[in-house]
């Protein structure tokens, strides 16, 4: 087979754009991993420690969760075959919608093919020409995406700025403002201040949405969420999740009042014109959902480890702040700095990849580490050595003299 040719008037000369991310430090390249998901895994010949992943309670290899998904398979096949208006709508679709609104104590829900098809979808259905959306500075790129989709004017508002959001939605018509934030920053690991931002938004007018994709399964009673944490399952207009994290399956959601919901089925692109979920990833988060609710010390473990990885990378002389979310960014600045952290950590057993602009702000790579339910004590302590020691010697070879990532040197020992 030919390359592809790239280059010519008018087109993106591919060569030069992949030479350029080279240069800077950016180039991407899909690494393989050579067993299942977990707190441990295969990579480039050796069994390191996973501190990357969005599996928060371990159950995307769960055995319980791996039999009901080949159950599902054999009991409905494994592909839905249609979209949902047309004859991919499966009873297993219909059951795990309504344990989702049960979950989340909303009206109804409908499943999407995934948390970036459900941003997109969702935002695009909401808004429109003439309308005004807010979206927070740090939301995750699906938000982004569906703002520019929905084609309204797009505020973006300083990160967790309620008072630039208030101004915002001043200068929108009334009941013509939508407001957008991850309820989880997904980067970073903190809350939106929700309570206020569903303040503002009542005052204003505005609807408002809220993407919980990292904060199910993990925060609020029961691993419900951060809306269900403050008591606004009435106030917020959707609640979207994703079953692709800690439900350890694929696909998404959205939660809504049952009039919100009929809307989004019919007005939400993403969903009508798109293959509904494969049995299999429904059978699993059916699965899992159970599994969260049956056993709500699963959600304590993932709270405890990610203390326990806080604590012990702050012992080490990273400046992490206490807390509760699995999500700890150690911030490091330049991309390149960033992949040679991410590289000596993995030579000492801890694997958490680099995270460069454009997914952050520039200025502010980071290695994005993240602690599961099922890691045992001992594999933070040893990932927790691993980026101290790495981040000596990174720091030692790139001569990097400022080290934001650290508030004093890290003891290696
Ligand atoms: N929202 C947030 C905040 C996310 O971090 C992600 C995934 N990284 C998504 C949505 C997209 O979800 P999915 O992976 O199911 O497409």
């Amino acid at each position: 087979m030919r390359a592809l040719r790239a280059g010519g008037a008018g087109m993106t000369d591919v060569a030069a754009v992949l030479a350029e991310r080279r240069e800077l430090g950016l180039l991407r390249e899909l690494r393989v991993l050579d067993s299942a998901i977990g707190p441990r895994v295969e990579l480039d010949g050796a069994s390191v420690v996973l501190l990357c992943s969005n599996d928060y309670l371990g159950l995307a290899a769960d055995a319980r969760v791996t039999a009901a998904a080949a159950a599902a398979a054999e009991r409905w096949g494994a592909g839905a075959g249609a979209s949902p208006l047309v004859a991919g709508h499966l009873r297993l679709h219909a059951e795990l919608e309504a344990e989702l609104a049960r979950f989340k104590d909303a009206e109804a829900c409908v499943l999407f093919g995934s948390g970036y098809l459900a941003n997109t979808g969702v935002i695009a259905a909401l808004a429109g020409p003439g309308d005004v959306v807010c979206s927070d500075a740090l939301n995750h790129a699906s938000i982004v995406d569906g703002c520019r989709l929905a084609r309204a004017e797009t505020v973006v508002y300083p990160h967790g700025d309620v008072e630039a959001l208030d101004a915002a939605l001043a200068r929108a018509p009334h009941g013509r403002g939508v407001v957008v934030t991850d309820a989880v920053f997904s980067m970073d690991g903190d809350l939106a201040p929700l309570s206020e931002i569903v303040a503002v938004a009542r005052r204003r007018g505005a609807r408002v949405v809220v993407d919980e994709a990292h904060a199910t399964g993990i925060v609020g009673p029961g691993g419900r969420g951060l809306v269900a944490a403050l008591g606004l399952e009435r106030e917020v207009d959707v609640v979207i999740g994703t079953l692709g994290k800690a439900l350890g399956s694929y696909g998404a959601f959205a939660c809504a009042g049952a009039e919100l919901v009929a809307f989004l089925v019919n007005r939400a692109r993403t969903l009508i014109y798109s293959t509904a979920l494969p049995p299999p990833s429904v059978g699993a988060a059916l699965a899992a959902l159970d599994l969260v609710r049956a056993q709500p010390e699963l959600v304590a473990r993932a709270r405890a480890n990610a203390r326990l990885l806080r604590d012990t990378l702050r012992e080490r002389g990273f400046d992490v702040a206490p807390g509760e979310m699995p999500i700890v960014p150690l911030l490091v600045g330049d991309p390149a700095a960033a992949m040679a952290l991410s590289a000596e950590a993995l030579r000492r057993g801890a694997f958490a990849q680099a995270i460069r602009p454009p997914t952050v702000p520039e200025g502010s790579s980071r290695l994005r580490v993240v602690s599961m339910a099922t890691h045992r004590p001992d594999e933070l302590r040893l990932a927790a050595a691993a980026f101290a020691a790495a981040a000596v010697d990174s720091a030692r070879a790139h001569r990097v003299r400022d080290r934001p990532w650290l508030s004093r040197s890290p003891s290696s020992s």
